[in-house]
């Protein structure tokens, strides 16, 4: 099912259409319409995104601890994102796909931490039901990892909030208060949609909030 507006939001509120061809309308709205990943074109990336091509330490660290690792990144990224990692395993390498852009302490820092910077482009990912077997550089050679960590580019998963006029941060989330308004008036929104930190607990948390100023805007509204 798909959100479509069907027409301008009026003094009322919304009419919302769906795909299906119910409509019906709402005082507010509450976007928790999450974002959509956008993959990098390397082969096989795709095919382990969630398995063994990941995004989170946090999601998933414990299940790859002390495995081979690799973390796909550049310059300051790739040091933070390396120094992040190597709380989970001795077995770390970074991938910097082309040209390292790290500093000279950044580079020493990582040898002194028994990282190894590899600059060879990555040609394709080896899996097996994305259970990654091994990376194939540009050269022909092939290292062994379990796993990859890189930063993926994201996208709003529905344009419906920009198209209502609400206000992007600088990252592409939706901007929003402490409550979970957005810039416009009676449009809220919650989740991954409008934050950096996500996860299901967070999500869940801000739904809560956000249902909650919502009701309680609804009775202040109707009191006479
Ligand atoms: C690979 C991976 C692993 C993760 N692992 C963990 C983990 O271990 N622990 C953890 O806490 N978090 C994890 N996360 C993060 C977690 O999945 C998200 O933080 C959480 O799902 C966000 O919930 P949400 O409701 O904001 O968005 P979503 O879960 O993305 O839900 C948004 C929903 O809105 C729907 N939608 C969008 N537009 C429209 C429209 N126009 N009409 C109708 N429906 C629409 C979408 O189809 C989707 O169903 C992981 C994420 C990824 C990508």
């Amino acid at each position: 099912m798909a959100l479509q507006p069907t027409q301008a939001p009026s003094p009322k509120g919304y009419e919302v259409g769906t795909a299906a061809g119910d409509s019906f309308s709402a005082k507010k709205l509450l976007f928790a319409t999450g974002v959509t990943d956008q993959m990098y074109n390397i082969q096989g990336f795709a095919d382990c995104w969630g398995i063994t091509a990941l995004h989170c330490p946090y999601c998933h660290g414990y299940e790859i601890r002390n495995k081979a690792i690799g973390v796909m990144a550049n310059g300051d990224l790739a040091y933070e994102l390396c120094k992040l990692h190597s709380n989970w395993t001795k077995k770390l390498m970074l991938f910097t796909n082309g040209k390292s852009t790290l500093n000279k302490a950044q580079t020493d820092a990582l040898y002194n931490n028994n990282i190894a910077i590899i600059e060879t482009e990555i040609s394709a990912i080896a899996h097996t039901n994305g259970y990654m077997q091994h990376i194939e550089l540009a050269d022909g050679s092939i290292q062994k990892v379990d796993a990859l960590y890189s930063k993926i580019a994201f996208k709003q998963h529905c344009e419906l909030p920009e198209q209502l006029g609400c206000s992007l941060d600088e990252y592409g989330y939706i901007a929003i208060d402490v409550f979970q308004k957005t810039t416009v008036n009676g449009i809220y929104a919650a989740g991954d949609n409008t934050t950096m930190f996500r996860s299901v607990a967070f999500s869940i948390a801000a739904g809560n909030k956000a249902g909650a100023v919502i009701n309680k805007e609804l009775i202040d509204d109707a009191w006479a």
